[in-house]
This record gives C-alpha cells, sequence and structure tokens, in this order.
C-alpha cells in the first residue's frame, strides 16, 4: 500500500474513534460519500467557519453576510447554466464495472507526466549542484521538453473537446493515450456520458408536473438573486461584498477521498461586486488575501500552492484555485473565479428585473463585475485535520498520536483533571470547570488514570491540560500542561486565563 494512501486510512480512523467524522447512516452500512460530522468535528468546523466569517464579514466595513435557503425557484439554474451544463463527462470500465469522470482520469495522466518531470529536475538539481538553474534546464532540456510537448498535445485535444461536448473525442482521447482502470488495470471502456450533478426533488403534491426543484449545487447563487436586496438595505457602495457559509449538493460521480468530494458538503462563499473593468485587479487583490488567510492558521507555506486555470468555465475571464498538500497530493481547496457580469446578466435576461447599481462617482448604472472566493468548509476541514495529525515517539519509547491543531482552532481549549477521583479534587477542578466554561469550549475528565487522560485530549488536540492536585487545596495553584511540548509548569489558578488567551491571540 503507498505510503500516503496509509496516511489517509490512519486520519479516516482517527476521525471516527475520537469522534471527529462518522460515515453517515452506518448502522445501515453507510451512504455513499455523505459523512456525519461528531462531538469534536463539529467543534473544529464551527471554529473553522468562525475564523473564516470574522476574517470576511467581521474584519471588512465593505462585506456583510447573508443566509439563502436551498431551495430556490428553479429557473435560476437555469439561468445560471447549471441545468444544461452543470455535467460532468462519465465512464464505465466494463470489466470493473467502476466508473470515472473521463476529464479526471485524462487530467490524471498530465498530472504523471508532471511528475516525471519534476523526478528529472530533482535528478539535474543533485547533479549540478549550487550551479542548477533550473529555468534554462525546463527550457532547454530535451527530455522535459518531450514531456512538455506531449502535455500541450493532450491539452490541446481535451480542452476543445469538453468545451464543445465532443463526447466520443474525449473517449478517443483514454484510448489513444492507453489510459487504463486504476483498479482493476482493464482498458475495457463504454463510451462517455454526460452526467447533470444536481439532485432534484419535488415541491408542492405530488399530482403537479412542473414542481421540479433542485438542491442548491452552489451557495453563490443565493447571493446574486440578493444582490440588490442586500446593496439597498445595507447602502452598501461599490466595491463591496456579500458573504455566505452553507450546504451545498452535488450527484458527484466519483465520491472518494473521505470528506474530500462528497455528495453534500458546506461552502464559504464571497461574491465581491466591482466596476467593470476592475476585475482582474480585485481578482489579484483576493488570490493574494486568500492565501494570507489559510497560512494565517499555522499551516506551512510549502502546503498550499496556486493552480491557475487554462481551460476556463463558460462564465469566466480569470480562474485561480488555491491547492492544498494532502495525504493524496495537491488538489483544489478553494477556487478564485472573476466572474465577470455572467450571473447578474443572465438573472436580469431570465427574471426580467433589473440588477444594476448606479454609481454616484459615474453618474451611470450598470451591472457589476463579480470576483468570487469559494472555499470548500469539509476541505478545509480536511487539511487542518491531516496536517495536524502526528504519530510521536517519545522519550520514553512510548508513542502518541497528537493532533497539532492551531488553539484557535482547536475543538477543546482546556481541560480540567482532578489528579484523583476524591479528597474534594473533583469538585475543585468543577469549580474551575465553571470558570472557564462561559469564554472556552472546555472539559471535564476524571476517568481513567492521568497519564491516559492527557493522551486522550493530546488525541483531540487539546492546547491545555489543567489539574488539580493536593496542592491546590493548599495554594490555589494547578498544573498546567501544553500539549505540543507536554511541559507542565504550575501557576496559580487565577493565571489560567492569562496563559490560554496568550495562544488564542492568532486572529485572521
Ligand atoms: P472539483 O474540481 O474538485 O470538483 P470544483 O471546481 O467543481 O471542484 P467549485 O465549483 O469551484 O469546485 O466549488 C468551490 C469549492 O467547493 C471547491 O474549491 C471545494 O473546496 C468545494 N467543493 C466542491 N465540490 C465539493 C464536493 N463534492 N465535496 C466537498 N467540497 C466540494
Amino acid at each position: 500500500m503507498a505510503k500516503s494512501e496509509d496516511i489517509l486510512k490512519k486520519i479516516i480512523s482517527h476521525a471516527k474513534e475520537y469522534g471527529f467524522v462518522f460515515p453517515s447512516s452506518e448502522i445501515y452500512d453507510g451512504l455513499s460519500a455523505v459523512y456525519d460530522y461528531g462531538q469534536y468535528g463539529v467543534e473544529l468546523k464551527n471554529n473553522i467557519k468562525d475564523y473564516w466569517w470574522r476574517s470576511m464579514v467581521q474584519h471588512h466595513e465593505n462585506i456583510v453576510g447573508i443566509d439563502s435557503a436551498i431551495f430556490m425557484h428553479p429557473t435560476i439554474w437555469k439561468a445560471s447554466g447549471h441545468v444544461d451544463a452543470f455535467n460532468d463527462p462519465m465512464i464505465d470500465n466494463k470489466d470493473s464495472k467502476k466508473r470515472y469522470r473521463a476529464d479526471v482520469l485524462i487530467e490524471d495522466q498530465i498530472v504523471k507526466i508532471e511528475g516525471k518531470i519534476k523526478k528529472e529536475v530533482d535528478k539535474a538539481r543533485k547533479r549540478f549542484g549550487d550551479s542548477f538553474d533550473e529555468e534554462k534546464y525546463l527550457s532547454e532540456n530535451p527530455r522535459v521538453l518531450g514531456y512538455n510537448e506531449k502535455i500541450e498535445g493532450i491539452k490541446n485535444r481535451l480542452y476543445p473537446a469538453m468545451d464543445g461536448n465532443d463526447l466520443e473525442a474525449i473517449r478517443q482521447l483514454i484510448i489513444d493515450l492507453d489510459i487504463a482502470d486504476p483498479v482493476s488495470g482493464s482498458k475495457n471502456w463504454t463510451d462517455v456520458r454526460q452526467f447533470n450533478l444536481m439532485f432534484s426533488t419535488r415541491i408542492g403534491s405530488l399530482s403537479e408536473t412542473s414542481n421540479e426543484i433542485f438542491l442548491r449545487p452552489e451557495t453563490a447563487q443565493g447571493i446574486f438573486v440578493n444582490f440588490l436586496n442586500v446593496q439597498k438595505t445595507a447602502r452598501m457602495k461599490i466595491p463591496f461584498g456579500i458573504a455566505q457559509i452553507g450546504k451545498a449538493f452535488r450527484n458527484e460521480i466519483v465520491a472518494r477521498q473521505f470528506i474530500f468530494r462528497m455528495r453534500e458538503f458546506e461552502q464559504m462563499e464571497m461574491q465581491f461586486f466591482v466596476r467593470p473593468g476592475e476585475e482582474l485587479k480585485w481578482f489579484e487583490y483576493w488570490k493574494e488575501e486568500r492565501m494570507k488567510w489559510h497560512l494565517s492558521m499555522g499551516i506551512p507555506a510549502g502546503k498550499y500552492r496556486f493552480h491557475d486555470h487554462d481551460k476556463l468555465a463558460h462564465y469566466a475571464n480569470a480562474a485561480s484555485d488555491i491547492e492544498f498538500d494532502f495525504p493524496f497530493g495537491f488538489k483544489e481547496l478553494e477556487g478564485i473565479h472573476s466572474r465577470t457580469d455572467f450571473d447578474l446578466a443572465a438573472h436580469e435576461q431570465y427574471s426580467g428585473k433589473k440588477l444594476q447599481y448606479f454609481d454616484p462617482e459615474l453618474n451611470e448604472s450598470y451591472v457589476p463585475f463579480v470576483v468570487e472566493t469559494s472555499l470548500g468548509l469539509d476541505r478545509t476541514f480536511l487539511s487542518v485535520l491531516s496536517h495536524a495529525y502526528t504519530e510521536e515517539k517519545l522519550e520514553d519509547g512510548s508513542e502518541r498520536v497528537v493532533m497539532h491543531f492551531s488553539p484557535v482552532l482547536a475543538p477543546i481549549k482546556a481541560t480540567i483533571l482532578p489528579l484523583i477521583k476524591k479528597d474534594g479534587l473533583p469538585e475543585k477542578a468543577l469549580q474551575i470547570f465553571d470558570t472557564l466554561k462561559f469564554d472556552y469550549m472546555c472539559q471535564y475528565d476524571e476517568k481513567d488514570s492521568i497519564g491516559r487522560r492527557y493522551r486522550r485530549q493530546d488525541a483531540i488536540g487539546t492546547p491545555y491540560c489543567i489539574t488539580v492536585d493536593h496542592q491546590t487545596q493548599e495554594d490555589n495553584t494547578v498544573t498546567i500542561r501544553e500539549r505540543d511540548s507536554m511541559k507542565q509548569d504550575r501557576i496559580g489558578i487565577d493565571k489560567i486565563r492569562t496563559v490560554i488567551d496568550e495562544r488564542l491571540k492568532t486572529d485572521p
């Protein structure tokens, strides 16, 4: 088994064992690509939401939030292009009976070739040492040039085929590239078919025929259709943003990699409305801002990278993803898109209502352009969880699993532990718990030996364990154990707050 798969498996089982993420409907053998968040998972998720909301809404005088409904008028999805174009091309392997996204199979080939280029560069760097000029090597080495030509060749066939909805050409590319089913190795493929990713349901009485509605596949449209409501009632001046956190639903063909690709998930989106012509400036601004936000969570910069899109969606004139180095490699975490006036103009057309902004400085009305930042909450959760997960060998030869969460995201900030379950220590510990519980998410734990209790807190990433012992009753001091260093200090009860606050200072 590949090492990365091994790590992902460990993270999944840790997430289940410690109440972060459970498979949905588990007692009925689960429901594919649907997950439930447990007692610590929901705290971590709420902390991530709060961290995002504070940085986007609270810290910007020109961004406000909304919470729009999941059900919306079905024509919205016609206007947005989702009814006609929110499709993925799928292909089945006749032998393994597995279904794949045809474009993903092809893009995986490109990633493989890029991996070969990287290997060549690494080899050359070792060979040439300090004198190695990577740029020159990339532009001159015949093997690298050959690989790049191959990648270009694939892209030049894939993108026009995707744009032109030429399913036969996509299939032919899979055949020509000799792509095999990653599970069975078989090359016995069906035709490529289009598959719409929206879930539909019915509203009202069953006898009506035209009552089909969709579960929203993105939260963005709820913002667009409320654009004027918000602009007018909050008296917003362009440039301004509307943010929203909420559920989205996609009937994903390939549902794998744990909570990375789910059929029900959450998005944290912000649509920023700007003057036409200024969108690319704002696009660059938000690219940078969003990267800064990710880095502020304490995860090293090497774990993130931008991926600028060669192939743009029908609504965009620039697009870039922030990718994260998940246990299964670099994959999209957040999309930053310059969506032009596509959405607002389409809603004007379909609804027959004007969605224009009067710009007092220019003394004219126009349909604003939009730059969107669209982040998956569950993917952020997975990035934080997978980075935090660490197996450590301790000096005494024992091992511990510790979640090195940034304290601001940690589900529990402090746990209060009586050393033993008698002599008035539990009562004293509960008193401390009662004074801290209004400001921090705390726990009280008296079960098992103190060592096992510390391990349990390490496994859920609690930054501080506060232990009440016999000395506490004499001088009102406790020991405070720090998660990462495992160092224990003796401090007065009145100092606990200062220590915790110091660690929580990180701000988005
Ligand atoms: P992908 O190419 O991985 O399918 P996408 O480009 O379709 O993603 P967007 O439509 O840009 O994704 O959605 C914005 C964000 O929502 C993504 O960056 C991702 O973090 C999140 N997201 C999208 N689909 C899913 C899903 N099925 N499960 C979890 N998160 C998702």
